[in-house]
């Protein structure tokens, strides 16, 4: 389940883990570069703002993923002030990370400080869905607040988190991110030295414009004079589940009328994927026997 080094990409995203020595606290690090830039342009994030928060949306749901349930899916949706506005993040145990941005077509930007609102789902070890729904902070902009709720609210995990992406001339450059979580044998003192030690990473994006955040360098950082075993380390990147098989499916969901409304024209259909704008087309037959098979 560690490293999957087969897997050959042009920038190689992953996960770090690594427990303190003493058992206080366990930290979660990640480099989403590539992750990030693959989803960002299947989606076209139009503005910088945007392009951030979708970025942060995917390495708050990769780092939460890895930390509650690296075996199992998890899907984070975040709905703007505009609740026309959503930004979702889905996320695999094999790794592969896709995102969706659906503004209302007038809509340019996404601000969440007002009604902002994070949802998060993930399949539990037993099979069952466990959901959690936050209001982002008030007059905060942050996924990294937002993702920081829902940790204490539905996880009741006392968590640190920050996530961050660096752009340059328009282009994402670096994202990434760290969690930080106490574990049940915390006592009181390291807490506090943590917690201070934290208030100079909550923004990481200095540290990422600086080229300065390695998922090694944000452990190294955040772990500073704490003696600390590395014990994972996993790899992530862009990806998507859809294939000729599941968009059939889905069409096949359909009630017999819509289908048949889709085969009016007499042309093969054209259907393009939300998440990674591949095409896939169905031929007159394929959607005949869709309709046998309804
Ligand atoms: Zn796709």
């Amino acid at each position: 389940m560690c490293n999957d080094q087969d897997v050959v990409h042009v920038h190689n995203d992953n996960v770090l883990r690594a427990i303190t020595d003493d058992g206080a606290f366990r930290v979660l690090a990640c480099d989403t570069t590539a992750t990030v830039r693959g989803a960002i342009e299947a989606q076209k994030a139009e503005t910088p703002d945007l392009t951030r928060i979708f970025a942060d949306l995917l390495t708050g749901a990769i780092l939460v993923r890895e930390s509650m349930s690296p075996d199992h899916r998890l899907q984070a949706i975040l709905q703007g002030d505009n609740p026309r506005a959503r930004m979702i993040a889905d996320t695999h145990p094999d790794g592969s990370t896709r995102g969706l941005i659906q503004l209302p077509p007038d809509v340019k930007e996404m601000p969440l400080g007002e009604k902002g609102v994070l949802q998060v789902a993930r399949t539990l070890n037993n099979g069952a869905l466990h959901q959690g729904v936050v209001s982002v902070p008030a007059g905060s902009n942050s996924v990294s607040a937002a993702f920081m709720a829902y940790m204490q609210r539905s996880e009741q995990t006392v968590t640190m988190i920050a996530v961050g992406c660096h752009l340059s001339n328009g282009e994402v450059a670096a994202a990434g991110g760290y969690m930080v979580q106490l574990l049940p044998e915390l006592a009181e003192g390291p807490l506090m030295v943590m917690t201070e030690r934290l208030k100079d990473f909550q923004d990481i994006v200095p540290l990422l414009a600086q080229g300065r955040a390695t998922p090694a360098e944000l452990l190294a950082e955040t772990l500073y004079g704490m003696p600390y075993t590395t014990v994972g380390d996993r790899e992530v990147h862009f990806g998507c589940r859809c294939s000729p098989e599941r968009l059939a499916q889905s069409l096949a969901s359909l009630p017999r009328a819509d289908i048949e409304s889709l085969m009016e024209g007499g042309k093969p259909l054209e259907i393009e994927c939300d998440y990674c704008r591949k095409r896939y087309e169905f031929t007159m037959q394929e959607l005949r026997s869709l309709i046998d098979a309804n």
